[in-house]
């Protein structure tokens, strides 16, 4: 590989950027997940190092204080979210490409540190009112967050436009082939 590249998926909670990110895991093997490091609880099955590094508000703090992250935020009210340093270098060390299922102000930095480098793909709901029936069906968030999600949404969907690319998850079969081509573009393009 001649440089460090990276991929970022972006895009509102309950677009299904986690359902693409885990497909294109699956079909490609030079590209591996960046597991970003949170101060919330684990939920459902979600397993430590392997979807988040859990961490709690102290430790968390500690290693803003020690520059441990190249971005982090506090994405919702009071739980941060981050990557590590680190965790990039674990996966360039292995000579693979880094994928990102992060939030849009993040993936943007990401996309402004590493401009050259970086495919950054939005993920976008063909409606608020088609992502708030989503994530209703979901399940694993209160009413009361899903507002709140949807509210940071709507404000999201304004950054569609930074994007190297845009996929509008109407059919995620179709999705799906989509993404596969942008990212086949993407590796063999070195
Ligand atoms: P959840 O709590 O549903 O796992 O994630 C909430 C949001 O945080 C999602 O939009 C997810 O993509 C985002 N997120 C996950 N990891 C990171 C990260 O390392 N940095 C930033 N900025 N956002 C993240």
């Amino acid at each position: 590989m001649k440089s460090n590249k990276l991929i970022v998926f972006s895009g509102p909670s309950g677009t299904g950027k986690t359902t693409l990110v885990k497909y294109v895991l699956n079909k490609f093997s030079k590209i591996q997940f960046s597991i970003s490091a949170t101060s919330r609880q684990p939920r459902g099955q979600e397993k430590d190092s392997e979807d988040y590094y859990f961490l709690n508000n102290e430790e968390f703090k500690k290693k803003v204080k020690n520059q441990e992250f190249i971005e982090y935020e506090e994405v919702y009210g009071g739980f941060f979210y981050g990557t590590l340093k680190s965790e990039l270098n674990r996966i360039w060390g292995i000579n693979k490409i880094v994928i990102f299922d992060i939030d849009v102000v993040g993936g943007i930095n990401i996309k402004e540190m590493f401009p050259k480098e970086t495919l950054s793909v939005f993920v976008m709901p063909p409606s608020v009112e088609i992502l708030r029936q989503r994530l209703i069906e979901r399940g694993d968030v209160s009413r009361d967050e899903i507002e709140t999600r949807i509210e940071k949404a709507k404000k999201e969907l304004d950054f569609a436009s930074k994007f190297d690319n845009i996929i509008i998850n109407t059919d995620i079969k179709e999705s799906k082939k989509n993404t596969f081509s942008i990212i086949k573009d993407f590796i063999e393009n070195e």
